[in-house]
């Protein structure tokens, strides 16, 4: 039998961001080897951090890309997501929840374009707190890497982060990973700086229970399971919930973090969820598992859109009515048709008031967080303002 997971601390959800071979997935192997050594934590290897999502589909794991880990103080979800479009897709839209990240920046390189889109939509969706690894710190000479750090501080602040008071640490995930002291040391200062500087958010663990689905996968013998992170509210196995967008009511009957069972989950997990009777194709991510009729899906709301600028990846041409891109809500993609009302014209840079008509009923409220894409990028950014 499996050990079933105890809460003993406070649980909060991170991950690593920023551009591409800066060094994420090697410093999220790092830190699981540093504190294997510390013995909290399993350590998971490079490979299987950065394996093909195919293989994941096996076992109830809740993403390819989770790890969890324990400080002292801490439990730890910890998301290393595999390329640029998982980003958009799980950070961006609030999916991945994360209450805090680390910014991993290569001390050879600086600052490039995926450094600062994750920073920007980092902060569209809430994440108010960031801590920098200034990664490769053992290739790199110490001026270029005073340099580096001056950047990414201008950077953080320009984006509302607070540069100075930022911890920034010089880390070598390669180093680490191989056991060199001197840098397994630097791992754990940059845990100590996650402890201390990413608070305990406030969890909403008396509200009716919701959860967006990531994910939808089939455990021979056991039947469908649902997974993602538990937006707000608690559920027990054995409550009645309704799958929103798959119009079916059923049972949870059984709950996992991280392969551990559990009573019950509550906001902030990171959860599977078994549920009686339900065909592996009802339910599909984009759906929401919500307690019975707490939730009522709709499709007209009015919002307030950041249009990104063409630097920061936008467009280039202005956005009029009739605009028709796809809206990231939760982990749904819906398309939407925009109406800008009086205003008429949002050019790139400009942050405007809209209504939107969704091509179908999803679950919204006010203050909830969105973005918009069109072939393939992020063009905006919301908030759901009210509801029509
Ligand atoms: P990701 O795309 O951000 O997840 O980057 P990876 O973790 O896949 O690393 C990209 C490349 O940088 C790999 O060849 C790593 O071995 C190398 N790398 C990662 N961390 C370090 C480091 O601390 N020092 C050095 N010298 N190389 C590193
Ligand atoms: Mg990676």
């Amino acid at each position: 039998p499996k050990t079933a997971y105890v809460r003993t601390k406070p649980h909060l959800n991170i991950g690593t961001m920023g551009h591409v071979d800066h060094g994420k997935t090697t410093l999220t192997a790092a830190i699981t080897k540093v504190l294997s050594d510390r013995g909290t934590g399993t350590f998971v290897p490079f490979d299987r951090i950065d394996r093909a999502p195919e293989e994941a589909a096996r076992g109830i794991t809740i993403n390819i890309s989770h790890v969890e880990y324990e400080t002292d103080t801490r439990h730890y979800a910890h998301v290393d997501m595999p390329g640029h479009a998982d980003y958009i897709k799980n950070m961006v839209t609030g999916a991945a929840q994360l209450d805090g990240a680390i910014l991993v920046v290569s001390a050879l390189d600086g600052i490039m374009p995926q450094t600062a889109e994750h920073v920007l939509l980092a902060r569209q969706v809430g994440v108010n707190h960031i801590v920098v690894a200034l990664n490769k710190a053992d290739a790199g000479d110490d001026e270029l890497t005073d340099l580096v750090e001056l950047e990414v501080r201008e950077l953080l602040t320009e984006h509302g982060y607070g540069g100075d008071a930022a911890p920034v640490v010089r880390v070598s995930g390669l180093r680490a990973l191989e056991g060199d002291p001197r840098w397994t040391g630097a791992v754990e200062a940059l845990l100590d700086a996650i402890d201390t500087y990413v608070p305990m958010p406030v969890r909403y663990t008396d509200a009716p229970f919701l959860l967006p689905v990531e994910n939808v996968l089939t455990i021979t013998g056991r039947g469908t399971v649902v997974t993602g992170a538990v937006e707000r509210g608690t559920v027990r196995v054995g409550d009645r919930v309704d799958v929103l967008g798959a119009g079916i009511e059923t049972v949870v009957t059984g709950l996992e973090t991280f392969g551990k069972p559990m009573e019950s989950a509550e906001a902030g997990d990171n959860v599977a969820l078994l549920l009686r009777g339900t065909q592996r194709d009802a339910v599909r991510r984009g759906h929401v598992v919500a307690a019975p009729g707490s939730v009522v899906p709709s499709r007209r709301f009015t919002a307030q859109v950041y249009v990104l600028s063409a630097r920061e990846g936008g467009r280039t041409t202005p956005v009029t009515s009739g605009y028709r891109p796809q809206f990231y809500i939760r982990t749904a993609d819906v398309v939407g048709d925009i109406d800008l009302g009086e205003t008429a014209v949002a050019r790139p840079g400009d942050t405007v008031t809209l209504t939107v008509e969704l091509g179908r009923d999803v679950p919204l409220e006010a203050g909830l967080g969105f973005a918009i894409r069109e072939g393939g990028r992020t063009v905006g950014a919301g908030t759901v303002t009210s509801l029509l």
